[in-house]
């Protein structure tokens, strides 16, 4: 029987890292995960990946074959192959695609967890023959990937494409970057429940969010007060999705994108959030751009987007 191709595609997370085998049809064959542990060293974490990965890849050896690595993190670099000072991994500055060369002979590739995400999106997902597109994945924070003439956008320190920490407001609230009113402090899972503390204190009306204390509150209660049709959590979401379009439309002057991609825990919202995205993206547009920019979900399983997305990096790097 003939071997299939695949990459290894890895999302190194702030607690969890995952891995999985990626056919290029975007097929994941097998998919697993170990801890992070962000204290420890960074030599340990690539010593105990390939301990963890190569066991699992003992089994699968009869089945495939492994033409690259790509891996997708926070803080990466493309250019350089390192992670720089990434939050919640205590690592510092490391050489991401060395240290896995020490233990693999095939080429592998890093980029910044929001990158993968988008060129996940362009290789298997809601981005496939599109050459011009921003994705931005709202989780704990707000990350973007920018996609024009069918190239990342890296810029020239391979950084490039910061949308979450672009400003809103000037005078705005304290973003975990040391700046005030970047746009993830408002659009983010953790900004709407700082949009929803916000309302509590403003508002009179009722809300079952009132009952719930602020370290427990999840963007999914939001979420789900919301459908419940909750008026707190209805204005939060209509809050969010106005500033999330404001921004957007400043992003669409700049690169002028088919498609707007929403990715992540806060984009499952669905319509809650979709809704005033696109209607304030469109107020805010410049004209010549207004009813042309569409605004879609992921076209990426959410149970596997990170391994898809990481390995969709080597696969269009295989391809060039
Ligand atoms: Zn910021």
């Amino acid at each position: 029987m003939a071997l299939v191709d695949v990459v290894l595609g890895v999302d190194i997370g702030g607690t969890n890292t995952v891995f999985g085998y990626v056919d290029k049809e975007g097929k994941c064959l097998h998919e697993a995960s170990m801890l992070t542990n962000g204290d420890e060293p960074a030599e340990l974490f690539f010593e105990r990946f390939y301990a963890a990965e190569s066991a699992i890849f003992e089994g699968l050896k009869h089945r495939c074959r492994v033409l690259g690595i790509g891996i997708g993190a926070p803080n990466a670099n493309y250019y350089c192959g390192t992670i720089e000072q990434p939050p919640n991994l205590k690592w510092g500055f490391v050489n991401v695609v060395q240290e896995m060369k020490k233990y693999y002979d095939v080429p592998v590739a890093l980029t910044n967890d929001a990158n993968a995400a988008a060129i996940g999106e362009m290789v298997f997902g809601a981005a496939k023959g599109m050459k011009n597109f921003i994705v931005i994945t709202l989780g704990t924070g707000l990350g973007s990937g920018i996609v024009a003439n069918g190239q990342i956008v890296y810029g020239a320190d391979g950084f490039a494409g910061e949308i979450g920490h672009t400003t809103y407001d000037p005078a705005g609230r304290d973003c975990g970057c040391g700046r005030k009113g970047c746009l993830e402090a408002y659009a983010s899972a953790t900004g709407i429940r700082r949009t929803v503390c916000e309302l509590l204190a403003l508002r009179t009306g009722a809300s079952e969010l009132r009952a719930v204390s602020l370290n427990d509150l999840t963007a999914k209660m939001i979420s789900e007060a919301a459908r419940r049709g909750d008026t707190i959590a209805l204005e939060a979401f209509e809050m969010t999705g106005e500033i999330l379009g404001l921004k957007l439309a400043d992003s669409v002057a700049h690169t002028s994108p088919e498609a707007i991609i929403l990715f992540g825990g806060l984009a499952a919202a669905g319509d809650l959030l979709f809704i005033p995205t696109q209607r304030s993206l469109e107020k805010h547009l410049f004209p010549i751009f207004r009813n042309k920019v569409k605004l879609l979900p992921s076209g990426l399983p959410l149970g596997n987007a990170a391994v898809l997305g990481s390995s969709a990096l080597m696969w269009n790097e295989l391809r060039k």
